[in-house]
């Protein structure tokens, strides 16, 4: 596969916009209260017929301190007490949980998301992975993906060696920049040293994959400064490399009211600093995956993306396709069967529901046929840059041109701009278009055309 990227300024001048990030479709806008407990628990015991392995998220919500930029669900607080009650919680929902699986399944894929899975003690974590393996069937020697979220202000060289023990094999982490005034203004302090530390440990230790992420568009920011915190990264030659787009939406997250928007880079140099971004990872022999994502040609994200296995979900990109993915904790995302659903965000509605004896599902949304058609569409594009019509027509029985003339029709604009090539066999995301790919799926997304619709009526 042709892994060619081009950046085209006015291109992503006109297309540029807000849009889904497409970790599921339907998106978690159309989740809705209707789906809860007893259709979760439908879908759960349904799927054992399936026989398919599974993935676990688990979701650790503590950090010690705030992120100014940060637009995740968490809790900060200094008091490492308040672990305790949430992780009797949680092993209360994962033995609710395992009780709906058949322990035959197989968790090929484990990830610990946060907040910051780090916050935890080392007794707490080997406690919590004893307990996920007593109610599921945890893989011995390195068979699975089992990955965390590692924050390098909380780590040292004896957690991660710990995290090794315990069965981890992959770890990501957060970065964002090494330069001391934006560290200073999004108030996240982490030398250089820190990070350089975490990541030898983990190579001494045989971890598989390392992955870091960093952010552009923060305060203070220049294409120079960012420039040597991407460089320095590469010098370290991490398997894969994040770089995600601030989005300063100050009115909807309050922490990042506490970053001066007079300091944010203007969208030209964001522009810019992403070109560079583009420029020197592709020259140090990075691939890109899509949707901020980079990989070394041999890890395995790179290898799938050439095999056409590569899938998408909450987590980013992923090897693993063919999984029901089990959230537990509080606010975390599943996908089981033919179904999304999310548990709980607050703690004290988390900790009353698990002390019903209940499970933490609120709200969630079943899967139509269309749905499902649309997901599939969605995926080959943001995970392979191309679709086949004939592959989908065989699978969910339909004509394409017929199904989808309207899409079709809308993306003639995008083939004549040079995003893509339209053919009678099928679509390709041509090098130009794949930083844009998110508009390309936006065309087949059937709520946002609603929606679309729905204001104009307004509007007449
Ligand atoms: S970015 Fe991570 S560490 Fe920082 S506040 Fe958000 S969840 Fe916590």
């Amino acid at each position: 596969m042709d892994t060619t990227l081009i950046f085209d300024p006015i291109l992503i001048g006109k297309y540029d916009k807000a849009g889904p990030r497409y970790t599921s479709y339907p998106t978690a806008v159309q989740f809705h209260e209707d789906f809860g407990e007893a259709e979760y628990r439908e879908q759960a015991l349904a799927s054992n017929a399936s026989g398919r392995p599974l993935s676990l998220y688990l979701h650790i919500p503590f950090c010690d301190t705030v992120c100014f930029y940060c637009a995740c669900n968490k809790i900060v607080t200094k008091n490492r007490r308040h672990t305790a009650p949430y992780l009797d919680h949680l092993y209360r929902e994962i033995a609710l949980q395992g009780a709906l699986f058949d322990h035959s399944r197989p968790v090929t894929q484990l990830h610990w998301g946060g907040g910051t899975p780090t916050f935890i003690s080392a007794d707490e974590m080997r406690e919590l992975m004893r307990v996920t393996g007593e109610y599921f069937q945890l893989l011995p020697d390195d068979r699975g993906e089992y990955s965390i979220e590692v924050d390098p202000r909380e780590t040292d060289g004896g957690t991660i060696a710990q995290l090794r023990e315990l069965g981890f094999n992959r770890l990501s982490l957060g970065v964002q920049d090494f330069d001391p005034q934006v560290q200073q203004a999004v108030n996240r302090i982490q030398s250089r040293e820190m990070t350089l530390k975490v990541m030898d440990a983990a190579r001494r230790e045989g971890f598989h994959s390392i992955s870091v992420d960093l952010m552009y568009g923060l305060p203070w920011q220049s294409v120079a400064s960012f420039g040597r915190t991407v460089d320095e990264i590469i010098a370290q030659n991490p398997d894969r490399i994040s770089v995600f787009n601030y989005a300063h939406l100050p009115d909807l997250f309050k922490t990042q009211r506490q970053i001066d928007s007079g300091a944010l880079p203007s969208p030209a140099v964001k522009l810019e600093i992403l070109q560079t971004v583009i420029d020197r990872l592709t020259a140090a022999g990075y691939v890109y995956i899509g949707m901020d994502h980079f990989a070394k040609p041999e890890d395995e994200l790179a290898r799938a993306q050439q095999a056409g296995t590569l899938y998408r979900n909450f987590q980013g990109y992923s090897t693993h396709a063919d999984c029901d993915l089990i959230g537990l904790g509080a606010t975390s995302i599943g996908m089981v069967g033919d179904s999304y659903s999310q548990n709980l965000k607050g703690l004290e509605e988390y900790y009353a529901r698990i002390d019903e004896g209940r499970l933490a599902v609120f709200r969630g949304v079943r899967l139509e046929a269309d749905d499902r058609l649309r997901r599939a569409i969605i995926t080959a594009l943001i995970c392979h840059f191309a679709l086949e019509f004939a592959a989908i027509e065989r699978q969910y029985g339909i004509i394409f041109k017929d199904y989808f003339a309207v899409e079709l029709a809308e993306l003639a604009e995008m083939e004549r701009d040079g995003l893509l090539a339209l053919s009678t066999t099928g679509i390709r995301v041509l090098p130009p278009g794949r930083l844009l790919i998110r508009n390309i799926c936006m065309t087949f997304d059937r709520y946002l055309r609603e929606q679309k619709q729905q204001r104009f009526s307004r509007v007449i």
